[in-house]
């Protein structure tokens, strides 16, 4: 029944579109699709869904991409996409329609800073003499702080986009510096910044697209969620919900396109052939491909000078009687990023030390036990945070070929050039987290997915 009432739901919003379900002319005709992330495993499924053939090639043996719980790992942590927003439609209707448990997550407040290696409990933060945040902002943790100083400008999920916004799309560097934000405040304003790999290759108006995000999923009064078992249980349902099957290790190399159709080329010289390609791909892997004829010269010049930002997850397990009180994130100014703790059960803590940006390059240069010295030195410091450590894994996004990085951070003046990148060309699509309007992160794939859908059925019909 779910799944009926959620096939109905999509079947009127693309009526409303003006899309024919099941389209006539959608029958015998075939769509290669690159890449099993969500953006492309939903594009699959709605292409299936209005009556095309889909050829599904994907470059690991793995769906989800970016999604990627880490299942051999005690407590299953997610080494990918962590959370998603109450405001999520698309990935919450695909997740109760193939019978997933959403849950919120056990992750809450920040329990405590690190600065300069002295550990300031969150509640002594505010009057705290190492605090150098301006004096309004003083009771919030400095990520908060950095989004509380931005403009509020935006009106609506899509406005960043609009003509009269680019004015803010400048450095968030020269934005803070002319707030007149003390040094210190800017140093952590650059770290544990998600959004670009410096603060001054920061786009102002991308902080302030992500806020307007933000607030609105904070308007909703709903939690944030997860899949219960892990996040990557949802690319595998979707995947599951195919008709056709998934082609793996199937890293594509050269497109090549007719009037007629459309041929791709694995790196293993396997060849593809359909009436049209959409490439679910980000950008780092699609300016390797080999397209004849070339991609416009604006989109390729955007897609090769756009930076993906630096992600290293350092995964650890912390040996320790878990039933009294226990941390649970540490904000640090220093080489760890950001510290989280989940407990796994009595007596065992996962610690994941998330670095962000060019913090990353520092981290990288540290050998294991020069690693372990470092978060060892920390957690003496931190109540309630001491035990035996083992390392579990690492997961440094920038060395993932099929990403290299975790997720794309327009340069300062670029966002007016995003329209771009999905922009079709001829017989071959464009779709991935990238190409989002309204959303980024998981939902923005899955929106993406929908955009390309309709371009592909315009096109074909
Ligand atoms: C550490 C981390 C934390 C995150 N946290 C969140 C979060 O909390 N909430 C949120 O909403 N989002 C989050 N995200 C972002 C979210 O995971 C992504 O935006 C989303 O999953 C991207 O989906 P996609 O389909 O666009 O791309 P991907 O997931 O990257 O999928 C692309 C697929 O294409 C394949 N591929 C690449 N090149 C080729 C090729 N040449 N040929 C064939 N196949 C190819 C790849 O192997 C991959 O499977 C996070 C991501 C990371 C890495």
């Amino acid at each position: 029944m779910q799944r009926r009432s959620f096939l109905s739901a999509l079947a009127s919003t693309l009526a409303l579109t003006g899309l024919p379900i099941a389209a006539q002319n959608s029958q015998g005709k075939r769509i290669i699709v690159v890449g099993a992330g969500l953006a492309g495993l939903s594009a699959s499924y709605l292409l299936e869904r209005l009556g095309f053939e889909v050829v599904l090639l994907e470059a690991t043996q793995r769906v989800g991409g970016r999604v990627r719980t880490l299942d051999g790992i005690k407590g299953r942590p997610e080494g990918g996409a962590n959370v998603l927003g109450p405001n999520y439609g698309r990935a919450i209707a695909y997740a109760k329609a193939l019978g997933l448990t959403l849950r919120p997550p056990s992750r809450s407040a920040a329990s405590g800073l690190l600065i300069d290696s002295t550990y300031i409990p969150a509640a002594d933060w505010a009057t705290s003499a190492k605090n150098r945040l301006p004096s309004h902002l003083k009771r919030w943790m400095p990520d908060q702080a950095r989004t509380l100083m931005l403009p509020k400008a935006l009106v609506g999920s899509s406005d960043w986009l609009s003509a009269q916004q680019q004015q803010w799309d400048y450095s968030a560097l020269r934005y803070f510096q002319e707030q007149g934000a003390k040094p210190e405040a800017i140093d952590w304003f650059a770290r544990n910044n998600s959004y670009g790999n410096s603060l001054a290759d920061t786009s102002l108006l991308n902080l302030m697209r992500v806020s307007e995000s933000i607030q609105t999923a904070i308007a909703m009064r709903q939690p944030t969620l997860v899949v219960a078992d892990g996040n990557s249980r949802l690319p595998e349902a979707i995947a599951r919900a195919l008709i056709s099957k998934i082609v793996f290790d199937a890293p594509v190399q050269t497109y090549r396109a007719t009037r007629t159709q459309v041929t791709v080329i694995t790196s293993g010289g396997v060849e593809f052939s359909a009436d049209a390609a959409l490439f679910a791909i980000p950008l780092t892997t699609l300016r390797q491909i080999e397209f004849q004829p070339q991609l416009p010269v604006q989109m390729r010049e955007l897609m090769n000078r756009t930076p993906y930002h630096k992600v290293l997850q350092s995964h650890w397990t912390l040996r320790r009687d878990t039933t009294g009180a226990m941390p649970d994130l540490v904000w640090t100014n220093g080489p760890l990023g950001r510290l989280f703790f989940s407990k796994i059960d009595a007596n065992s803590v996962h610690i994941n030390a998330w670095i962000n940006g060019d913090d990353v390059d520092y981290w990288r240069g540290l050998d294991r036990r020069q690693q372990r010295q470092t978060l060892e030195q920390a957690l003496v410091q931190i109540p309630a945070a001491s035990g035996e450590l083992s390392h579990d894994v690492e997961m440094d996004w920038a060395l993932e070929p099929y990403q290299q990085g975790v997720w794309a951070t327009w340069l300062p003046g670029d966002i007016k050039h995003i329209p771009k990148v999905s922009q079709a060309q001829d017989r071959a699509f464009f779709a991935g987290e990238h190409t989002g309007v309204s959303y980024s992160g998981m939902e923005g794939a899955l929106e993406s997915a929908e955009r390309a859908v309709l371009q592909i059925t315009r096109a074909l019909s």
